[in-house]
């Protein structure tokens, strides 16, 4: 072979490598370079920390300014963080508008994450300043780890955690964070038994008339029992919404309170109005109201017993459609409660434009009950505010005398809270009506 030749097969391998290494827009490697780089890496580093950078809303960017100017943008940010970094470290640019950063020994994560993003937030180019907001993903990994997928997984993952938290540039990985997942895995995988093996029950927590002090109201709480250990609905409701299951055991803890008024109904002139905790997944959904009349019609009950229970993050996230499905459920003859009131960041101009009857003032305010601050003012203009629209307001999580004391004094209508009972089951839901009438 001459050496001509052999000098030029060895510049089309070059030049193949780089077709399958080097990311034509910025220069920078790829996803394939980075699992090849890193791979060198881990085998004789033992500190490693991964970074997932991503640029918000590169998409708007690029349609705005169009494809060139998203490139250049890439470009820059990938300088950008290739002057932040050690020259011994790595970045790539693994898809779109996500960069891959790889540091070796120790690093102060607090520093190189705020540098980046000090660098990127504001990206000069051509003759123009661009404002830009990013997030990322932080794995720190002292372990023995090898698989470079599962790290850059962990990252992600990280990243993910942030996700709508705008004020949070980034996220980090951790081993309580690792539990969480392991543990909403195990969730998963015995949720849909779970239903047809009848894990979950339902629970009534009275709710008390602080008039007249007799019980007005309940609300339903799912309860779910597994092999004998109690799982805490604050732990898988969370869950569920994210996945979706919420939508099959709202509608079940919905069967099973109409079927509970329907056997009520039987045995008492008139009952308390039960409450439903109705998430946002099971309101969107388009045969919604249909699905849930024809279970109230079939156990022969009527909307007028029972009150739909809503967020006030529900009502904040989705403001418009809100508006028209709340209308909907309300012509129906349901009542509409606001949940956790207070929690939510809603305007006051929504309890004005939405459909509601009640106001569930949020645990958090009760508990400042006889505290000398702020906190119990605005308790007061909550009730204040409710009674000027028409607006009934019930208190959640009252556990004190002195609590209860003050709810009265200003005109609270009802008291739910472990001060006069904690959630029961049906029975003993049924026996509590029953002593209560004879007060
Ligand atoms: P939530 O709707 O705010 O329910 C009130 C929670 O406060 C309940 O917790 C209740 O047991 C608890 N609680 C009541 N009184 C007191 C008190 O005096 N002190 C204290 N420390 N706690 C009190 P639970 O039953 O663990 O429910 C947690 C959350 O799970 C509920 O919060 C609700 O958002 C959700 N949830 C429960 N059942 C359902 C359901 O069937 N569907 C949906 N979508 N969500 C549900
Ligand atoms: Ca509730
Ligand atoms: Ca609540």
């Amino acid at each position: 072979m001459n050496k001509r030749y052999r000098k030029l097969r060895i510049e089309k391998r070059n030049r193949l490598l780089e077709l399958a290494y080097i990311d034509p827009i910025t220069g920078l490697g790829n996803y394939n370079a980075y699992l090849a780089r890193t791979k060198e890496k881990l085998e004789v580093n033992s500190k490693k920390t991964i970074i997932i950078l991503d640029i918000d809303k590169f998409k708007s960017f690029n349609k705005k300014y169009g494809h060139m100017k998203g490139n250049e943008l890439l470009k820059r940010v990938g300088e950008e963080i290739k002057h932040a970094i050690r020259k011994t470290d790595i970045v790539c640019r693994l898809a779109n508008d996500v960069f891959g950063i790889f540091l070796v020994g120790e690093v102060d994560v607090e520093g190189i994450t705020k540098r980046l993003n000090n660098k990127i937030s504001r990206i000069y180019i051509g003759d123009i300043w661009y404002n830009l907001r990013i997030s990322m993903g932080v794995y720190i990994c002292d372990k023995d780890e090898k698989d470079i997928q599962s790290i850059i997984d962990k990252a992600i993952m990280a990243h993910d955690s942030i996700k709508g938290k705008y004020h949070v540039p980034y996220g980090v990985f951790t081993e309580e964070f690792e539990q969480k997942i392991i543990r909403e895995s195990e969730i998963e995988n015995i949720m849909e038994e779970a239903i047809k093996n009848k894990e979950f029950e339902v629970y009534y927590q009275p709710q008390i008339s602080t008039k007249t002090e007799k019980i007005e109201g309940a609300e339903a709480l799912v309860r779910w029992k597994k092999d004998g250990n109690r799982i805490s609905p604050s732990e898988f409701i969370p869950i569920f919404e994210k996945n979706y299951f919420i939508i099959k055991l709202d509608e079940y803890v919905y069967k099973k309170v109409c079927e509970n008024i329907q056997e009520m109904k039987k045995q008492f002139k008139d009952i308390p109005k039960i409450s439903v905790n109705i998430s946002k997944e099971s309101l969107l959904e388009k045969d919604f109201l249909e699905k849930y009349m024809k279970i109230t019609e079939q156990c022969g009950i009527s909307p007028n017993d029972i009150e739909i229970e809503i967020t006030e993050r529900t009502t904040v996230d989705n403001h418009i459609d809100m508006k028209e499905i709340l209308e909907e459920i309300k012509e129906k003859g349901f009542s509409i409660a606001i949940d956790d009131f207070g929690t939510g960041y809603s305007s006051l101009n929504m309890l004005e434009m939405l459909p509601i009857d009640m106001i569930k003032i949020d645990k958090s305010f009760i508990d400042r009950i006889g505290e000398k601050n702020e906190t119990i003012n605005l308790l007061e203009i909550i009730i204040l505010i409710s009674k000027k629209l028409n607006l009934k307001t019930v208190a959640e999580g009252v556990e004190k005398r002195e609590q209860v004391e003050y709810l009265k004094k200003e005109n609270c209508d009802f008291i739910q809270g472990y001060f006069y009972a904690k959630p029961l089951d049906f029975d003993a839901l049924k026996n509590y009506i029953k002593e209560n009438k004879k007060k």
